[in-house]
């Protein structure tokens, strides 16, 4: 845990990963059974974790078709499962999700976003009301209705949220596979698109560990402002009990430094804090601090939609560049080609 505690004066934490005794992060779950706050972070390396962070779940999946045709990618295996994830509330995840799904929309990727999170951010950020929707994510995870019948198509297609998603984590409780849910559904329609991107809850509850076993990679934002080490370290935990238990391919395909004002001295010291302790994890593309973001969804839009030629947009659209150049089916996408990608055996 040594490199957790050696800057941890700028952190105002003592570095400590949650042991049994501490309290549930915020907003956890209560009713799930297997919260996976546990009190095993003694072991945990973020070093161990990280090393091999370029090893693509996917990479067998690599497209024999990539550089055919349009920038559009058509994968053989279907889509490639994003979840964005972080147990702290307000640190973009939903901001991330919708704005980079629209981004690689642009770059001709067939995109669906899942609404996981009850509060129906996103749901209501393409203008549609949690409170109207008659099915939802609800129906498809606890009643086992196709996702195929809750998608709606706006910038991109989404499978929406409404305010009873609040009790699928208790509904989901008593069920066999309840773990699964998610996954099972998203067979469906996982070869109609080239990227699903996974909006989650701030919890690390039953509907997050729905979205990561079902995925194969997970981005996770972080503000700056109130960087947590601590928090980070529980969301490892968990990812390493799915790996463990349920998802061995799913890896963190990097943490985002969001709402970025780049102005103060406190917000380098904190991305030098992430990069020290994450790497080569940390994304090169930054999302800075700007009241686009804010105004977007009250519009029922994506920034991309709202200020294409705002430096919002960019943000977003540099981001997808960095994703895509990564991803084997796009190489003809890729600007400068990541080292460990050319060891998959895709070119
Ligand atoms: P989360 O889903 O993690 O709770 P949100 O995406 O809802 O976080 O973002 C929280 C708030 O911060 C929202 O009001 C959003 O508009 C705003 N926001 C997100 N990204 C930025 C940014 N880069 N600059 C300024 N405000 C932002
Ligand atoms: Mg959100």
């Amino acid at each position: 845990m040594g490199i957790f505690d050696r800057r941890s004066n700028v952190l105002g934490r003592n570095g400590q990963a949650a042991n049994g005794d501490s309290p549930p992060p915020e907003n956890s779950a209560p009713t799930t059974p297997q919260a996976p706050v546990g009190d095993e972070a003694d072991r945990f390396e973020p070093a161990d974790m990280m090393g091999p962070v370029r090893v693509r779940a996917t990479a067998d999946e690599s497209s024999e078709q990539a550089g055919e045709g349009a920038a559009a990618s058509k994968r053989d295996s279907g889509a490639i499962v994003i979840s964005f994830a972080n147990q702290k509330g307000g640190v973009a995840k939903t901001t991330t999700t919708l704005n980079l799904a629209v981004a690689f929309s642009e770059s001709g990727q067939r995109v669906l976003c899942i609404d996981l999170d009850p509060q129906g951010n996103l749901t209501m950020s393409q203008g549609i009301d949690p409170d109207k929707v008659e099915l939802s994510m609800y129906d498809v995870l606890v009643d086992k209705v196709p996702i195929s019948q809750i998608i709606q198509k706006r910038e991109i297609d989404i499978a929406v949220a409404s305010i009873d998603l609040a009790g699928a984590e208790i509904a989901m409780s008593t069920q066999i596979g309840r773990e699964r849910s998610l996954e099972k559904a998203l067979k469906e329609v996982r070869d109609d698109y080239d990227f699903v991107c996974i909006d989650t809850p701030p919890s690390l509850g039953l509907l997050t560990i729905n979205a990561l076993t079902a995925s194969n990679k997970v981005i996770v934002p972080v503000q700056c402002e109130y960087l947590s080490m601590r928090g980070l370290v529980q969301l490892q935990n968990t990812l390493e009990m799915i790996k463990e238990n349920l998802n061995p391919g799913v890896e963190i395909e990097g943490i985002l430094p969001t709402m970025l004002d780049s102005r103060t001295v406190h917000a380098k010291e904190a991305v030098e804090i992430l990069e020290e302790n994450f790497g080569e994890l940390v994304f090169k593309s930054r999302i800075r601090k700007t009241v686009k973001f804010a105004e977007a969804p009250v519009r029922g839009a994506s920034v991309l939609k709202y200020d294409p030629q705002g430096n919002a947009a960019g943000y977003y659209r540099e981001l997808a560049d960095e994703v895509l150049s990564r991803d084997p089916a796009n190489e003809d996408l890729s600007r400068e080609p990541a080292e460990e990608v050319l060891t998959d055996g895709a070119t």
